[in-house]
């Protein structure tokens, strides 16, 4: 670390921490009124089925609209909320606006909702969850949990009794990035996801690096012998969508097909077109 490096770089690493821990301190003060200030918002992102041609549902995707700063991207924040607690009323709201939102869409869609590791140390979340789909009044199998490889071997493990109620009442649940985590496939596959997510990682070089596509090609195998839902993350050529295309795909994702948009948005293109298709198909 900086401290034993010598004096030479001891004050220069010093003077950065220090401005980092305060900016990392006043942006986590921000973030404890913005909830109650109503400056969190979410966007959507469109999941779109290769053979049926259609949208088949959204992702929900946090922003945080900063007094000062502008628009702070979850990598930012999400971070910060987990440190300090903040994931969970976030996280509450986060459901709950979902729901709602979902409640305004025909009803063969779904939308998704990314969960961090933390939420499911407080078992209130199951709580959480039953309330918001009775409130917004829409069937548990339209609602899509994304939880990463990576939280499976977190120390908040043990959330396998919370995922395995979730999917009893019915509500999916899908690995995102997969493919990026250190798990063994046995002990990830343990539970009955009813999907996995090709981490973007392996789309984005799949054309150019055989290893990335012998990746994609066999994430998509293993889905298939294990009647499971695949969907690629981060599409954004028509190369790409093809080769998933021929690769038997079931579903992708990216800025090709949409990037994430208001809710506003895409009430306004469902409204008009309620089997909203996509230029790239
Ligand atoms: P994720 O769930 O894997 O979401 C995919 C990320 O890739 C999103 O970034 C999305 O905007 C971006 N993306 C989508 N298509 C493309 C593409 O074609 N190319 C490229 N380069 N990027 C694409 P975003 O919105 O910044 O979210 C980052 C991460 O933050 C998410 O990764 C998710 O892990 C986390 N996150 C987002 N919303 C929430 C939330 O409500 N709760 C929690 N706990 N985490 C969240
Ligand atoms: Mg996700
Ligand atoms: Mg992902
Ligand atoms: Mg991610």
């Amino acid at each position: 670390r900086a401290k034993t490096a010598g004096p030479g770089t001891v004050r220069f690493f010093e003077v950065s921490d220090d401005k980092s821990a305060r900016d990392r301190r006043a942006l986590q003060r921000d973030l404890e009124k913005a909830v109650g200030r109503d400056e969190l918002f979410l966007v959507y992102q469109p999941f779109f089925d290769i053979r049926e041609n259609r949208v088949t549902g959204f992702e929900a995707l946090l922003r945080w609209q900063h007094p000062v700063r502008g628009v702070i991207s979850p990598a930012e924040f999400i971070p910060i909320a987990e440190e300090t607690g903040l994931i969970h009323p976030i996280g509450e709201w986060v459901v709950r606006r979902a729901c709602s939102t979902l409640s305004n869409w025909p009803s063969d869609l779904r939308v998704a909702v990314n969960f961090s590791a933390a939420q499911f140390h407080n078992t209130s979340i199951l709580q959480t969850i039953v309330q918001a789909l009775a409130q917004a009044r829409v069937a548990p199998s339209r609602l899509e949990i994304e939880i990463t490889e990576s939280m499976l071997i977190s120390k908040y493990g043990p959330a396998s009794s919370i995922l395995n109620s979730l999917l009893e009442l019915g509500v999916t649940v899908a690995l995102d990035d997969f493919g990026t985590g250190f798990s063994s496939l046995t002990y990830l596959l343990k539970l009955p996801y009813t999907r996995i997510k090709i981490d973007q990682s392996f789309i984005r070089d799949m054309l150019t690096r055989p290893d990335s596509a012998a990746v994609v090609k066999s994430i998509i195998g293993l889905a298939q012998d294990l009647h499971i839902g695949v969907v690629a993350e981060g599409v954004e050529t028509t190369e790409q969508l093809e080769c998933l295309r021929q690769t038997s795909c079931d579903e992708v994702q990216g800025y090709l097909i949409g990037r994430p948009v208001s809710a506003d948005r895409i009430f306004a293109l469902l409204d008009q077109n309620r089997q909203w298709t996509t230029p790239a198909a």
